[in-house]
């Protein structure tokens, strides 16, 4: 664990996981405060399983720790969700101005803006709009922590998820072999689900190795390295905020973490990758278009306060190695790359839409949050241009169709990832403190 823990490259990234963790230890409360406002915690969500296009398995989560509480109508501040598109309206800005006669705060953005960019979307952002499906829920009150929910149908899920990973690099011939290579897998993931739950380190496949990646080649490594890591994440959450029935208390417990996360040097790469991979996009973000976006149209205390807040994370972010980690702008630009990043997007939404089937309710909350997180940072770093005036057309068109509702998931998928890099912070110490003992 340790030896994984060390100060070393972040795969195929310019980070280090030392600089992870030194940047975490200094925004980690910062962010933690951000997150803990009404409006970074108030998110409407669609939990429905209607749009899960998988058979229903029938297995729900029966246990209490599963059930999420949502807000009732009456508990939610409207000013939050009055307009959900941030794109500017100020004439002087390099987006859309108002339809003439309306002025700027009044008009209701949502019948103008559409979904110009949809099809630049790594997600299915949720909908606030008073009549779509879905509840607010007050996340504060609802935390990402162990639930019980395990078995087959949480282990089938993930193997559902890993076997999105199945590209076809080159053409529709390589697409049928990788169909057949991801019925292959689909098999032998069924085959382990029906054994017994049991983690041991090889009764996994390889996915990785079993798609023959090149190493080198981040464009077709990025989707699995995400899962992992937010695979790894979640499993770190879990065992951070672990459920003792006989103490009847919240524990950390590093002998599950340790088999589930710290002794797979690769797990914990990949979960240092994505927090590399959020710091890198919420960095472009702020820095490139903070200015460009107006947080609440009917606030202008809630539009500073965010906009402050945001800028102060902004600076803790410039001035740390993982503001430049990932190099975005090398990739996906080689010839022949560029189908493989509309795949990726496609694959990236089929996960955030497989979380729809995820048979516990507060799993599923989070799991649809984090997945439309990934989703809009992708989106950050691979369709927006560094900045703003780079392609003010551009930017118009991508700021018109950003909602509020990408920028609370991506600065919550942000907090989750800045909280398991903590917690392994923690295990980490805990580690050293029993080695000394011994
Ligand atoms: P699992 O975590 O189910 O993993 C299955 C197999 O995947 C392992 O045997 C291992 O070989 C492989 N594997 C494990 N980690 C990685 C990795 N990082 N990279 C690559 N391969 C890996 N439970 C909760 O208590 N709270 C939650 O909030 C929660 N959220 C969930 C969200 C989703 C989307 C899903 C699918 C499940 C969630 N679960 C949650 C369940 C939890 O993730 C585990 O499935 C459950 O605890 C059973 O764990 P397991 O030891 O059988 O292995």
């Amino acid at each position: 664990l340790l030896l994984h823990l060390e100060d070393r490259k972040i795969g195929d990234t310019n980070g280090t996981i030392g600089s992870a963790l030194t940047q975490n230890r200094k925004i980690f409360d910062e962010l933690e405060d951000l997150l803990q406002t009404p409006y970074f915690s108030t998110y409407k969500v669609d939990l429905s399983d209607k749009k899960c296009p998988l058979e229903d398995d029938g297995a729900q989560c029966a246990n209490s720790q599963c059930a999420i509480e949502p807000l009732s109508f009456g508990d939610i501040d409207e000013k939050l969700f009055q307009s959900q598109f941030l794109g500017r309206l100020r004439k002087d800005s390099v987006h859309s101005e108002a339809p003439e006669g309306q002025d700027d705060s009044s008009y209701d953005q949502s019948l103008y803006h559409k979904d110009a960019c949809s099809d630049v979307n790594y997600c299915f952002p949720e909908d606030e709009s008073v009549d779509s499906e879905g509840v607010w829920v007050d996340l504060r009150g609802n935390a990402e922590r162990f639930t019980g929910y395990q078995g087959p149908s949480a282990r089938n899920m993930w193997g559902m998820l890993y076997a999105e990973n199945c590209f076809s690099y080159n053409g529709d011939e390589d697409a049928t072999k990788n169909n057949e290579k991801k019925e292959n897998i689909v098999e032998d993931l069924a085959g382990i689900m029906a054994r017994p739950a049991k983690r041991e380190m090889d009764a996994w496949p390889d996915i990785d190795t079993q798609l023959d990646l090149p190493n080198d080649c981040i464009e077709q490594r990025l989707f699995y390295r995400l899962l992992s890591g937010l695979h790894a994440s979640i499993s770190t959450h879990l065992c951070y905020n672990w459920w003792n029935a006989t103490s009847e208390q919240w524990e950390a417990v590093l002998p599950d973490w340790l088999e589930r996360v710290g002794w797979f040097e690769d797990r914990v790469n990949n979960m240092f990758f994505d927090y590399a991979l959020m710091s890198r996009a919420i960095y472009k973000l702020i820095d490139g278009y903070g200015s460009e976006l107006v947080y609440s149209a009917s606030s202008n205390t809630i539009d500073n306060e965010v906009r402050d807040a945001l800028s102060r994370l902004g600076n803790d972010l410039r001035s740390s190695p993982l503001a430049d980690a990932i190099d975005e702008q090398g990739l996906y630009k080689m010839p022949g790359t560029a189908a493989l990043k509309t795949e990726l997007r496609q694959r990236v939404r089929n996960v955030n839409m497989l979380m729809s089937c995820v048979g516990c309710e507060r799993c599923r909350l989070w799991g649809k949050i984090q997945t439309a997180g990934y989703g809009t940072a992708l989106k950050i770093l691979l369709e927006f241009p560094e900045k703003a005036s780079d392609d003010p057309e551009l930017t118009k068109s991508l700021l018109k169709s950003f909602r509020r509702s990408e920028l609370v998931a991506l600065m919550n998928t942000f907090g989750r990832i800045s909280n398991s890099v903590h917690a392994a912070d923690v295990f980490k110490s805990q580690a050293e403190e029993e080695i000394k003992e011994q």
